[in-house]
Parts: C-alpha cells; structure tokens; sequence
C-alpha cells in the first residue's frame, strides 16, 4: 500500500513560478509515488488575511485550475477545500488543548514572520496557533510523511511534539509521528532578488501573458559589475542566471561561459531566457484555456475531492472523540 501525504497551499494569490518549482513539479512526482491529498489550505490564508476574505473564492478555483494544469490528477490524488472538511477545525482545538502555548511562541517562522509582515495586524490568538492547526491537517489523514522545505521542520517537529503528548496523555497509537520528505525544492528568487511574492509584485504568474513576461524579464536585476557588453559577466551574481539553472540545467554551462566569456549581452541574455519561459509555460497555459471551459469540471473534482477527504476525516474524529470519552448518550 502506498504511504500517505498531505500538503497544501493558502489562496492567497494567482500562482508563479515560485509554486512551479517550489511544490508543484514536486507535488506532481509524488502523485505516482503516495496517496496525495492536496488541501486549498483556505483557513491557513484567513489567518493573515481575515481583512479581505472575499478574494479566497476566486482564487481557490484559479490555483486549482493551475495545480490541475500543472499536472496534478484527481484520478491519482485527493484535491480538497481544507474549509469544506470541518473536522480540521474540531482537531486543530482537540491539539490546542494540549499544546503548551511556550512551543507555539517560540516557533522561529512565527517570529520571522511576524517581523516581517508589517502591513497586517498576525498578533492573534489565530495566527499563534497557525502550527496547531497544521498538526491537524497531518494528523486528520494520518499522513506518514509531509513533503517540506528545510524551512517549515521546526512546524513538522511541532506536531511531532504534539503526537507524543497526546500519545502520553492518552495511552494510544492513533497517531504516528509524521516524519519530512525533505524536498529539494529550488528556492527561485523574484525578478527583484528578493523572495518570490506577490506582495513584492516581483513575480512571474503561470498563467502571465507572453509580453508581460518579456518586459518582466527585461527588467530583471543583473550582474552589478557588468556595464559595458564587452566587461565579463559574472554569472553567479545574476538572477538571470539562476532561472538558467533552475528551469533549464541543461543550458547552464552554455550561460555561463557566454556570460563570463562577455560573447551575449544583457539584453539578448534576457530576450532568450523569456522566450524559454513562455514555451515552458504554454502547455500549461494551454490546459489552464481548456479546463477553463468547463469550471463546473472543476467544482466536480473538489466535491469528489471532499467526500473522500471526508470519509477519512470522519474516521479519525470518531477515534480521537472515543478517546477522550466525548461521546454522550443523553
Ligand atoms: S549575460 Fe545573462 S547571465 Fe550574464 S550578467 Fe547578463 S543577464 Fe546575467
């Protein structure tokens, strides 16, 4: 049988090229490898953005619509609205019961975040317990493993923590600590250099049209010591050069040595790299024009999705209610 994982992603935006490299090319070779569920994690996205809640509907279909075109299968994987599956929240109190508050204040990305978030108030009781309810996410489908980044360990640690405290506190084995399918996801910077975001408008969407991506590009930050198109460049330092890397390895060795070897300008550098990146996009975009035809296809895979969520959802808040003896005959 195959191993289970859950992984999600907020609403919060029109996807990029960030989610391509970072979850959904890997998402997408996993689906052959583990039972999926992948979760619209759209109460994870009110958390910071509980001001503008009407942008979740429209863009819980748009990414799906994306996840879909980029390769995910409903045949192969369980794709669901986390709000539609209301034993998330019932579980994610259960674990708050027993989570001491210190694990939770001392969460590092709580504080980056925190820090680094400045134009919106996460000072909630909400947004502290973020890593709580993603315990319940993991544990509601008792998934074995969480594909993560090196970054989001110290959450997979939290609900670590959690399921042996609830293990103690209730002599059982309903939960197995999820262990992290480190992914070698690809951190692509934005167009600025700083980390792809929408809020930094430094991003390149999936479904962007070819001219908006050929200016994008153009503008990108390159090597700050090449002025002139005769002063070798140094590739490393350049962005541009990156996405090279990252989306096309095979021409690596070529973008280098042309650049260090000052034999391509800036410009021309950045013209091919856009082309490359709309042809890799077309296909995508293609399926996206397609699947666009028929939403009530899509509504059909999340209703699919959901009943399957469900009917193990509904399993595991049974147990975990019959262990904490919440079961009334009155
Ligand atoms: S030639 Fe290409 S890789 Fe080299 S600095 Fe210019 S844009 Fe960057």
């Amino acid at each position: 049988m195959k191993k289970r994982i859950l992984s999600g992603m907020r609403p919060t935006g029109k996807l990029h090229l960030g989610h391509l490299v970072g979850a959904l090319s890997n998402w997408t070779k996993l689906q052959s490898e583990y039972e999926c569920f992948f979760m619209v994690a759209d109460w994870h996205a009110l958390m910071s953005e509980y001001e503008n809640p009407q942008m979740l509907k429209e863009n819980i279909l748009d990414n799906v619509v994306d996840w879909l075109s980029c390769g995910i299968d409903p045949e192969k994987s369980t794709i669901f609205i986390q709000s539609q599956v209301a034993e998330h929240l019932e579980l994610s109190f259960i674990l708050s019961l027993i989570t001491p508050l210190g694990l939770l204040e001392r969460c590092p990305t709580y504080k980056e975040q925190l820090r680094e978030i400045t134009n919106r108030d996460l000072s909630t009781y909400a947004f502290l317990g973020y890593p709580v309810l993603q315990a319940a996410d993991i544990l509601l489908y008792k998934a074995e493993a969480v594909p993560v980044g090196e970054d989001q360990l110290p959450h997979l640690e939290l609900t670590r923590q959690i399921v042996r405290k609830f293990k103690h506190l209730y002599k059982t084995d309903c939960f197995a600590e999820p262990k992290a399918l480190l992914t070698e996801a690809n951190r692509l910077l934005g167009l600025d250099g700083r980390k792809m975001s929408k809020s930094y408008n430094n991003y390149i969407g999936l479904s962007e049209e070819p001219e908006i991506i050929r200016k994008k590009i153009q503008n990108m930050f390159t090597d700050p010591q090449r002025i002139r198109l005769t002063d070798p460049g140094h590739p490393r330092k350049c962005n541009v050069f990156s996405y090279y890397s990252i989306f096309f390895p095979d021409l690596k060795q070529e973008a280098e040595q042309r650049c260090s070897k000052s034999s391509i300008g800036c410009t021309a550098c950045k013209k091919e790299l856009a082309e490359k990146i709309i042809s890799l996009l077309e296909p995508i975009q293609a399926r996206r024009r397609h699947l666009l035809k028929d939403k009530g296809r899509i509504h059909e895979i999340l209703s699919e999705g959901r009943v399957k969520a469900l009917s193990v959802a509904e399993k595991t808040i049974s147990e975990v209610r019959n262990l904490l003896k919440i079961k009334y005959e009155l």
